[in-house]
């Protein structure tokens, strides 16, 4: 569907806010309630079934079909108590988005004149969507072309509404029929475990009561509204979630008066539906305001553990689109919907929690547990220096890139900013202090760690993973991306860190050495070695890049290029030896991962062709022809042309170079897929095509403010932006 301009103008304009009614006044009446919550599963299970399913649950362990088929009888009690009539694993392939294969409870009898409803354990367990057209990197020869899906026990069951229908959506991993991984949750929940182990290991040190490490999530999501008549009047919005053409406004976010302002009415009742719509789903939607660009705002949850934080951050974004409708808005998740105007992203802040209830990131009140905190604070940092570049890798994509490679947000740099206090302690620790000759006492020095208030670290805007008094906040993921591949990154990389160091803190302890001596040497020895990774300027300014670059950090600003660090030695070492990935799987992703940039590329390309050909190029020869007609009339009566011909030979010219722009790309497309493999291919594409569609926008912007405003096709940046 594509409607005109001043159509989509005149409906978005005459839009009335949609008021919203809270099931109830008191959110606690609603809260969760379309959630398989463990609460109802214990209500609907016996004692002794419940215990066994969260045994399971809590060992990472598989379920047996005997419990499965329990679980599934209380499962669909349950949904059809709530409406439901239908039931689908729900999963998330490579693509990023989520997908799902909706099935019926009901039965038929064998004469199929009645039926029953039935969900059996094995259902639940496991189902087949013929995976075929999802992308695999060639794991899936054609004809083994199944994919599997299976319950994931430890996120829980939901009902998910779409107008009158509900259906049971059950969280899964998807596989291949050899057991390789299809999505982003397999190497995920594997890191989850790998993390556990390891940060139990290391905690022994300090309470042996700790017996279980989950590492956390809370995501903040940055998102963009645009009318949904203005939205469909925007082909290249329609096909690839970013405007490929536009002027840039005279008013723009110069005057930041968008930032924490009020927010417009029907945006608020927006908010208010798909928050109760969140609610309902058990996430705890805990903020929620304007962002700095015009049309920007964000939200963000209660964090939880990865794996579920990850599912909801999903499953909230399908809801944010779906709730949409209802207010005739779209969501734009891109990373940069709008050139010249803020980005995207989607904060990361992550720690890691106890079973005894601590923060592991947190500093203390006692020097022991300061040591702890110090103990796991140094080696996430040590973690980042070792693998910068592979947590670059984890949040490149074709929308990323907008963000990362340009003069704005997190620059494409890893570096880590920690604030005075901390940066105060780890110096003084190895003795970097000025006019300090003697050897401090270290343990005094962990003793004095104060308990960092927020405000003290939380000054620099413009890091890429910042310590935020009680946890880390990666802010260089893009707001569409799925927070898994980061997630997974960041758990291996802190794994195999504290795998290392209680290696070296139990090396020294058989040498003789006390344990905390013991631990600060190894300590000591991180944080010299890690003083690269740690910035604490203006990470936007190039000085800063001048500065990352003697330090000899990467600044990869492309997707084609970034990738390449999920592949190189030291990543494959980290995931091989991990178990996280196969060499196969490993490949398969990376190409996966490559053939999704190549994709996005072409096809921000094509749209771009299309909108110039059949759209701005005509009309700009209309208002050319309007233009000679005018000339004609004035010279028959011999009056000045001056001006016309001036318009009229700068749009020419505009139009030469535009034509032969788009000519250029065509052959540059054309010569990409001569390349040999996907590598080449996203490479092509990222050197030789992605660059011509800045020409092309020159081009095709100036003619937009030489060319009728009456006539122009496209909605303006002044309308996509403001009318709300
Ligand atoms: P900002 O100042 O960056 O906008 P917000 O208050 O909007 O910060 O977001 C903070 C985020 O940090 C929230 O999503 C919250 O859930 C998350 N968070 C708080 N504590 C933890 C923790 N221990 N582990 C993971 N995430 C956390
Ligand atoms: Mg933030």
């Amino acid at each position: 569907m594509s409607i005109s301009r001043f159509d989509a103008i005149e409906n978005a304009l005459m839009r009335e806010s949609i008021d919203v009614k809270l099931p109830s006044s008191k959110i606690s009446d609603f809260f969760a309630s379309n959630v398989f919550t463990s609460e109802t599963m214990r209500a609907y299970l016996a004692e002794d079934t419940f215990f066994g399913v969260m045994e399971v649950i809590k060992a990472g362990k598989k379920i047996n079909l005997e419990l499965a088929d329990k679980v599934a009888v209380a499962m669909q009690e349950w949904a059809i108590s709530k409406g439901a009539t239908s039931y689908t694993h729900w999963f998330q392939p490579l693509t990023g988005a989520t997908a799902q294969k909706h099935d019926t409870f009901f039965v038929p009898s064998f004469e199929q004149t009645k039926g029953i409803e039935k969900f059996k354990g094995s259902a639940l367990i496991q189902q087949e969507p013929d995976g075929s057209s999802f992308p695999s990197g060639g794991l899936r020869v054609t004809f083994e072309a199944r994919g599997y899906t299976a319950w994931d026990p430890s996120s829980p069951a939901f009902i998910m509404t779409v107008g009158s229908a509900k259906t049971l959506c059950i969280p899964t991993i998807f596989v291949s029929y050899n057991g390789e991984a299809l999505d982003f949750k397999v190497p995920l929940l594997k890191t989850q475990r790998l993390i556990n182990d390891a940060a139990v290991a290391v905690c022994q040190y300090f309470d042996k009561a700790v017996t279980n490490v989950v590492p956390t999530l809370g995501w903040e999501q940055e998102y963009f509204l645009v009318d949904e008549a203005l939205y469909f009047a925007r082909p290249d919005l329609v096909a690839t979630g970013r405007t490929v053409l536009g002027a840039a406004p005279p008013k723009g976010q110069q005057l930041d008066d968008h930032y924490f302002g009020s927010i417009p009415e029907r945006v608020h009742n927006f908010m208010l539906d798909f928050e109760t719509e969140a609610l309902k789903l058990g996430i705890t939607i805990s903020t929620r305001h304007n962002e700095v660009a015009p049309g920007q705002y964000e939200c963000a949850p209660v964090f939880s553990d990865v794996n579920t934080a990850v599912d909801k951050n999903q499953l909230l974004m399908e809801v944010m689109e779906k709730v949409a409708g209802r207010h005739s808005l779209k969501v734009l998740f891109h990373e940069k919907p709008y050139a010249g105007v803020n980005g995207s992203g989607k904060h990361n802040n992550w720690s890691l929690g106890t079973n005894t209830g601590v923060n592991l990131l947190a500093p203390g009140k006692t020097p022991e547990s300061n040591l702890q905190f110090l103990t796991f604070f140094v080696n996430t940092i040590k973690a980042l220096d070792n693998h910068a570049d592979l947590l670059r890798s984890a949040i490149a994509s074709a929308g990323n890139d907008h963000r990362l490679g340009a003069n704005e947000a997190p620059p494409a740099i890893i570096s880590a900013f920690i604030g005075s206090t901390l940066t105060n302690v780890l110096n003084s620790l190895i003795g970097k202090e000025e006019g300090k000759a003697d050897t401090p006492d270290l343990m005094d020095i962990v003793a004095s760690i104060p308990n960092l208030e927020r405000d003290n670290t939380d000054r620099n805007r413009t890091s890429p993973f910042a310590f935020t008094g009680n946890k880390f906040e990666f802010r260089a993921v893009g707001s569409s991306a799925t927070c898994a591949r980061p997630m997974v990154v960041l758990n291996a990389i802190v794994a195999q860190q504290l795998k290392d160091f209680k290696v070296a803190v139990d090396a020294l302890i058989e040498g003789g050495k006390a344990q905390e001596e013991a631990i600060l040497e190894v300590l000591k020895g991180y944080i010299k070695d890690a003083q690269a990774i740690l910035f604490e300027g203006d990470n936007y300014s190039q000085e800063w890049a001048d500065e990352a670059e003697k330090r000899g950090l990467s600044n990869v600003k492309t997707t084609a290029h970034a990738l390449k660090f999920m592949v190189s030695d030291s990543a494959r070492e980290l995931f091989i030896s991990n178990g996280i990935y196969r060499t196969e799987e490993l490949d398969a992703h990376y190409e996966v991962l490559l053939e999704k940039y190549t994709m996005d590329i072409d096809i921000e390309s094509k749209i771009l062709e299309e909108l110039v050909v059949t759209q701005i190029i005509p009309f700009a020869i209309n208002y050319q022809n309007n233009l000679l007609d005018n000339i004609q009339g004035l010279s028959n009566l011999q009056l000045q042309t001056s001006l016309q011909e001036r318009l009229l030979r700068n749009i020419n010219t505009h139009l030469n170079e535009l034509g032969d722009a788009v000519e250029r790309m065509q052959t540059a497309r054309a010569k990409a897929h001569e390349g040999a493999d996907a590598e080449a291919h996203a490479i092509a594409y990222c050197d030789e095509v992605r660059p011509i569609f800045d020409d092309i926008r020159t081009h095709a912007d100036a003619l937009e403010q030489l060319v009728d405003d009456q006539s122009w096709p496209l909605p303006k940046y002044r309308e996509l932006l403001f009318i709300r």
